[in-house]
């Protein structure tokens, strides 16, 4: 009896799949939730909550409001961000103060938390939509995400 059984169940799972998908099928102009990825990749662009990646933005003239603070390295659970920073002088006042050198964030480890962006004092960090992070070796997940020769914008110091 079981035998028979199973063969309607079978038959009935069957059924049920292939109408929902029909009825996809039948009514894909109404609001298609599938993408042809890779084709849309020039016109592809992700969700806003989409966490891909934290990343460091710049402006145009190459400035980041990252003050080396260490704030989200104390509050990644995991070590994936470093922060280097050396005393270096101030143009502006001629005195030393605390500098990035370098933002060192490991990708492999990140588990997409946010604590490190929600801890930044100056909004310094923020995520990235960047998906498509694949490498053949691990060391190339290891980023530094202040930009060769960056410094820090103006006035950020005084917002923290
Ligand atoms: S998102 Fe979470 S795991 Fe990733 S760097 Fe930030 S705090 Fe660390
Ligand atoms: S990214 Fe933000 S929290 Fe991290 S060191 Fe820079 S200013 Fe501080």
């Amino acid at each position: 009896m079981s035998y028979f059984s199973d063969i309607y169940q079978g038959i009935k799972s069957l059924l049920t799949g292939m109408s929902i998908t029909g009825k996809y099928f039948l009514n894909f102009r109404k609001g298609s939730i599938t993408q042809q990825y890779p084709e849309n990749r020039e016109t592809l662009k992700m969700f806003e909550r989409f966490r891909g990646e934290v990343i460091m933005p710049h402006d145009e003239n190459n400035e980041h409001r990252c003050t080396g603070c260490q704030a989200c390295e104390i509050a990644c659970p995991n070590g994936t961000i470093e922060i280097i920073w050396d005393r270096q002088l101030d143009e502006e006042t001629g005195k030393k103060k605390k500098m990035i050198d370098k933002h060192i964030y490991h990708l492999g480890m990140c588990t997409m938390c946010g604590l490190c962006i929600e801890a930044c004092p100056t909004d310094a960090i923020k995520w990235g939509q960047n998906f498509e992070n694949s490498v053949y070796d691990r060391k190339y997940l290891d980023r530094v995400l202040n930009k060769p020769g960056s410094k820090l914008m103006k006035g950020v110091e005084d917002k923290e």
